[in-house]
């Protein structure tokens, strides 16, 4: 025998209508408090931008992307403003080895003159700001697409403020949109880690050191360089020499030895992330850097090309496996104006440490 339904209670019109106004209320007042809620996040979104330039839109929704903001347009601000201490150390190092009244003693008093400077003004070390090259260690299942989108927010708000020279133009036409965006500029390179942290690099590369890099093809007849470590060292001190007057030394030199073209000179700029008071694991290239750089010093090039014991800062090698039929020498160089920092990141986008 089945069981019989109860019929459902009819409402009557009355009551309908009641319950119908009770739940309306109810929505209303739910769609209220989100509104608010999203109202207040967009509204601290929009002063932090507000403060930082004007005319910047409000950023995407991005847990503590305000605080991420912030972090970007300071690590910014520091890396364009303040010579990293271990840079510092060297330079000032060099200027105490440098013979008195020398063309190249005054050359590392107006270098040293101008970090301090920049420092005290939170100003640009160059009026060119250069490539702007971020570097950034992450975790699992970090948005690098909200990331993205932020660091652009914190460019554009970072050149309106100063901190970034308009310095990013379209390759074709030569136009500046003013804004350092565009396509390849600025230049992220995302790296995912085991750690639970977020850890961003940044470097600022001037163009005039950018213009003598170098990448060289072993066999170097020319150069009597062959595939090997004598090759390599020789080709490189081709580059320092080749560099002389330009490029804005004293300089250090980031090197990979291997890899196809493109990984080179990406791995070469990865070498500049170091301190230049670290020493290579690796004891042959350890004993090369080391070589580089005594080497280049007896040149007698010296800052800006005046002469002096100071040619290079510093020299750091990496290598990269390559194929049998090639033998790359890639080299990157970076000037006095050495800009790069680092930031270690809270769990709520804030800075927890610097890096360097
Ligand atoms: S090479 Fe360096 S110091 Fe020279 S102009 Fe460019 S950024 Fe400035």
């Amino acid at each position: 025998m089945g069981v019989r339904q109860r019929p459902a209670k009819k409402l009557n019109k009355k009551t309908t209508k009641k319950v119908a106004k009770k739940a309306t209320k109810k929505i209303a007042k739910k769609a209220a408090k989100k509104t608010t809620k999203k109202t207040d996040k967009n509204k601290a979104l929009k002063k932090a931008i507000k403060k930082t330039a004007k005319k910047v839109v409000a950023l995407p929704g991005l847990g503590h992307e305000v605080h991420l903001f912030n972090s970007i347009v300071e690590l910014i601000r520091i890396t364009s403003a303040e010579i990293p201490n271990d840079i510092q150390k060297v330079i000032l190092e060099a200027l105490a080895a440098e013979e008195k009244n020398t063309t190249a003693e005054y050359a590392m008093n107006i270098i040293k003159a101008n970090i301090e400077l920049a420092k005290k003004k939170s100003q640009p070390i160059c009026q060119d700001t250069g490539t702007v090259l971020f570097y950034i260690s992450h975790p699992a299942n970090f948005d690098q697409i909200k990331f993205t989108k932020i660091v652009h927010k914190a460019i554009l708000a970072s050149t309106k403020k100063g901190y970034l020279r308009q310095n990013s133009v379209d390759s074709l036409t030569g136009e500046n949109p003013g804004t350092n965006l565009g396509p390849g500029h600025p230049d992220l390179h995302f790296h995912q880690h085991t750690k639970n942290t977020v850890e961003i690099k940044l470097m600022l590369k001037g163009g005039g050191c950018e213009n003598v890099g170098a990448q060289y093809s072993l066999p170097n007849n020319e150069l009597g360089a062959g595939r090997d470590l004598d090759g390599v060292r020789k080709v490189i001190l081709d580059a320092v020499q080749k560099a002389q007057g330009k490029g804005c030394g004293p300089g250090v030199l980031g090197i990979t030895i291997g890899g196809d073209r493109g990984a080179g000179y990406v791995y070469s700029k990865e070498q500049l992330l170091r301190k230049l008071d670290d020493k290579n694991s690796n004891k042959v290239l350890a004993d090369l850097e080391k070589d580089i750089v005594e080497t280049s010093n007896k040149l007698g090039i010296g800052p800006m090309g005046f002469g002096g014991k100071t040619t290079l800062l510093g020299c750091k090698i990496g290598a990269l496996n390559r194929l049998p039929a090639s033998f790359f020498v890639s080299i990157s160089y970076m000037c006095w104006a050495y800009r790069r920092q680092g930031i270690q990141l809270k769990a709520d986008n804030s800075i927890q440490k610097w890096l360097y």
